[in-house]
């Protein structure tokens, strides 16, 4: 970690190599040890443009504001942190709030979820279609993907309500199959232009950051509607998001190459642009049931950013695309229930001796992750029964 004159609890993942951004009490903050940081008021005054930019509610005009304008934030923040100087002291600390309650930090303009984990698309293809391929024929030419319902994307810690559906063909009820999905996501910054592609070598253009995703899923639904068009209902009540939006720019030292991409993909997916060496954990009622490792997906996000603006569907301000669920090559790398369980075959032990094979009313699931010594922290949630 980057020295720093504020004294910080020792080996905590919101070190001055982090400095992510979220909202709390209708402020930008910056979480920095376990304190807060205001971001307009530590800026205000040594950087009062830069200030006015997070001088509200939500953090849209620094997303929309770009590369250039990012650098210049970060940088600002970085020197008042390191560079121990009074005036700096004096910024910070009439800066610095209490920890509270996280909201969404920016307006989720379009929802898109990929499934790029290998592992994760041929397990699910062996359990939905064992009689067929595991991977979808367009799966290695493509990073396959839905449009989802942003409207329903929460800030983490918002109550899961089981949802009901349609689970076969006589029974409306509430899910009996509520999963979760470990996924990495990436928050667009900078909108492009209605008929013109984002080229894979331009994503940091326009992506600003990456946040934890759980995609929760409630499989008996899911099964029973997805064919031809995809997930609907199975998926639209609710998907958690972190609070921290961790910019890439914290992130560099993380990125790698991802897996070897056989065949080799068309043109406009290339340069493949890297993967995210991100550990994530999931744990369930506080217990860890999984490992998922980012860096395993097939598909990066400079792919999936090219894919999801090829046909010239434009970016907005704020929109989201999802990894889809992480899933690695061990039976403790799985980022579903459905998966670590086997379709809810094989029932899950947890070390406290309950076992599950999808969610009970009143789990609380806890997905967070680290990339070396930063803390990307955590989405969690708890499920409430049907109304
Ligand atoms: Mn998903």
């Amino acid at each position: 970690m980057s020295g720093t004159w504020l004294p910080l609890p020792a080996g905590t993942g919101f070190g001055v190599d982090n400095l992510p951004y979220g909202v709390v009490g209708g402020r930008v903050v910056v979480p920095v040890g376990d304190d807060l940081l205001d971001l307009a008021a530590a800026l205000a005054p040594v950087q009062a443009r830069l200030a006015g930019l997070v001088d509200r509610p939500s953090l849209d005009p620094l997303l929309a504001a770009g590369p250039a304008t990012w650098a210049a934030v970060r940088g600002a923040l970085t020197s008042l942190l390191t560079e121990d100087r009074p005036e700096h002291r004096r910024a910070v600390q009439d800066a610095l709030r209490p920890a509270g309650e996280p909201q969404l930090p920016f307006t989720v303009a379009d929802y898109v979820d990929f499934y790029s984990s290998e592992q994760h698309a041929t397990n699910v293809g062996r359990l939905f279609r064992p009689d067929s391929p595991a991977l979808p024929r367009a799966w290695r030419y493509l990073p396959i993907g839905y449009h989802g319902r942003a409207g329903t994307v929460a800030v983490s810690g918002t109550p899961v309500v089981r949802p009901c559906g349609q689970l076969s063909e006589s029974v409306y009820g509430p899910t009996r199959r509520l999963d979760i999905e470990a996924e990495v996501g990436f928050v667009v910054g900078v909108p492009s232009r209605l008929g013109t592609p984002v080229r894979a070598a331009d994503w940091r253009q326009h992506v600003f950051g990456v946040v934890l995703v759980n995609d929760w899923s409630a499989r008996d639904v899911q099964a029973f509607e997805y064919q031809p068009l995809g997930p609907f209902l199975g998926k639209s009540f609710l998907t958690s998001v972190s609070p921290w939006v961790v910019p890439l720019a914290a992130l560099e030292h993380a990125f790698v190459d991802p897996p070897a991409q056989h065949p080799r993909p068309a043109g406009h997916l290339l340069p493949a642009g890297p993967g995210l060496a991100l550990e994530l954990e999931v744990r369930l009622n506080d217990q860890v049931v999984s490992r998922p490792p980012a860096a395993s997906l097939y598909w990066t996000a400079a792919q999936q950013l090219a894919h999801l603006t090829a046909n010239g569907a434009s970016l907005r301000t704020g929109d989201l695309y999802a990894s889809g669920t992480v899933s690695g090559d061990e039976p403790d790398q799985l980022g579903s229930l459905l998966e670590l369980t086997s379709g809810g075959h094989r029932p899950l032990t947890l070390p406290d001796g309950t076992t599950r094979t999808f969610l009970a009313d009143g789990d609380a699931v806890r997905i967070s992750a680290m990339a070396g010594g930063i803390s990307l922290g955590a989405v969690t949630g708890t499920v409430h029964p049907s109304p």
